[in-house]
């Protein structure tokens, strides 16, 4: 019997298994598709090698500016994404020796919950979901991280789509190794909106249409504003408050705003409006483990209704971020372990790594009015940055500080432009501590650095 078991090898579940079995449990994981999940295989990872080669196409096909002239700059999509298959393979094979160092054990197949007896869980491990041939495991504690799928809508059109290749998921799209002529996008969240970027930088015509009134979701919608100006300079066509209502023929309809129909080319369609978490056809119901619209309800260590059973990544819904489940994962662990820890949410950054980059954590302007929160606001551009001027070209860049008014500390930071996926961390890190901001400014920044800007922005605070 294993001290634990771990259903779902993503980020949530290997990483719990790897601290697990670093901590001295005997460690199961089940895994029935690959080691890494979605965000090693088919989202945050090859996402963002495909971004990285649209950039330094961009780089090279641009560069005047730079002093930089490169003749017949060309993006090969076909080796694009056979580099993006290199870095997964080599990230995926790194998880599966840091598994085996820690001492776990890996299956592979489809694991079934069977329910628990006499206070010890069991699980059934078949090649598929309904195979006959199954082996029982057995396990005193058990971790759900069975992770999420893309939401597929019945809209006409979209099922043959899909079966013929011309309509996409977020599997598909980064796998394509030729350029689309046109690619419409449905749904602007974060996902949408990265791959537009992507196949707009690199030759594609592409439209996204999105049903609400704004494009990125929760983000703060000021920048959004800027940012979804940029992407319209860049060539991205945007279709707000619209609903697509069939696919097929080459090309999608939608209804606009005023209720008429409109028709745009599509060569290729990719449907990103938003993923559901996995809870259904692997036995959560012989451990009444309860879950509320859609989602595993866990509390703040990640403990379900069911003792001895933790939900971690997006199975819980909180956040589908993969380092939302990284964290998670080690609550879980600790929880078992007997350490004290619990989730904290307040300071969980969130990045779009498109040219230019977004990354912000913690309240926004429209959060803070929804709960009645009291901020004073210092917004100045990125150029204010000395190193951001050398190294862009982009006048959009811009930092946007929420500060309380009374305790005088940081409760959100917004941030459009170069590197701030990278920065973002030093204002979640502020953000959590609830440093004050006369103690921030005795902060030493490195010069020149991008991160400067939040010391700028923090010194133009007179509050
Ligand atoms: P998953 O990664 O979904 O893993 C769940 C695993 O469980 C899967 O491998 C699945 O095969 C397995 N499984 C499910 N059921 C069973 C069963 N019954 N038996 C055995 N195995 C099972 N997040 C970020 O933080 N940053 C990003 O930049 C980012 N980019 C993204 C880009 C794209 C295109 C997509 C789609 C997502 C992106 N995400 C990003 C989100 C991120 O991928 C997820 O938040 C993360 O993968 C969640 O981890 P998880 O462990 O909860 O689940």
């Amino acid at each position: 019997m294993f001290d634990l078991i771990v259903l779902g090898g993503g980020p949530g579940g290997y990483l719990a298994a790897e601290r697990a079995g670093g901590a001295g449990l005997s460690v199961l994981l089940i895994e029935k598709q690959y080691i890494g999940g979605v965000c090693l295989n088919e989202g945050c990872v090859p996402s963002k090698a495909l971004l990285n080669s649209a950039k330094m196409y961009d780089h090279a096909a641009n560069g005047e500016k730079f002093g930089v002239i490169s003749e017949n700059a060309r993006l090969d999509q076909a080796a694009v994404v056979k580099r993006k298959n290199r870095v997964v393979k080599r990230l995926v094979g790194g998880v599966k020796n840091t598994l085996k160092k820690n001492g776990v054990e890996v299956v592979e197949g489809f694991g079934t919950i069977l329910g628990r007896e006499n206070g010890v869980i069991k699980l059934a491990v078949s090649a598929t979901a309904d195979a006959a041939e199954k082996t029982v495991y057995e396990g005193k504690q058990l971790i759900i991280a069975t992770g999420s799928e893309a939401i597929v809508p019945p809209i006409p059109g979209v099922k043959d789509g899909l079966a013929d290749g011309t309509v996409l998921t977020n599997r598909e799209i980064l796998e394509l190794t030729e350029i689309p002529e046109t690619l419409v996008v449905v749904g602007g969240g974060v996902i949408g909106l990265e791959m537009a970027a992507y196949y707009n930088t690199v030759g594609s015509k592409v439209t996204v249409i999105e049903m609400l009134d704004h494009i990125a979701g929760a983000a703060d919608r000021e920048l959004v504003t800027i940012l979804q100006k940029n992407f319209e300079k860049k060539g991205i066509t945007f279709h707000l408050n619209s609903q697509v209502t069939a696919v097929g023929g080459g090309q999608v309809s939608f209804k606009d705003p005023d209720g008429a129909e409109q028709q745009v080319p599509a060569a290729k369609v990719l449907m990103s409006v938003g993923r559901r978490a996995v809870t259904k056809g692997f036995g959560l119901e012989n451990l009444g483990v309860m879950v509320e619209r859609g989602h595993i309800v866990t509390d703040n260590h990640g403990l379900t209704n069911v003792p001895g059973v933790y939900a971690v990544g997006d199975v819980n819904g909180v956040w589908m971020l993969a380092h939302a489940a990284y964290r998670e994962a080690e609550v879980a662990v600790n929880t078992i372990l007997g350490k004290k820890d619990q989730m904290r949410y307040q300071a969980m950054p969130s990045v779009i790594y498109t040219n230019p980059e977004m990354a912000f954590v913690g309240e926004t302007e429209e959060t803070c009015a929804a709960k009645g929160i009291a901020y004073d606001k210092v917004m100045i551009p990125m150029g204010f940055s000395g190193r951001y001027l050398a190294e862009s070209e982009d006048t959009d860049g811009v930092i946007k500080l929420l500060i309380d008014p009374v305790h005088k500390c940081l409760i959100g930071c917004h941030m459009l432009g170069l590197y701030a996926s990278e920065i973002i961390i030093a204002a979640g890190m502020l953000v959590e501590t609830e440093m004050r901001i006369d103690d921030i400014k005795e902060f030493i920044f490195p010069h020149p650095t991008v991160a400067e800007i939040i010391r700028e922005a923090i010194f133009q605070y007179k509050g």
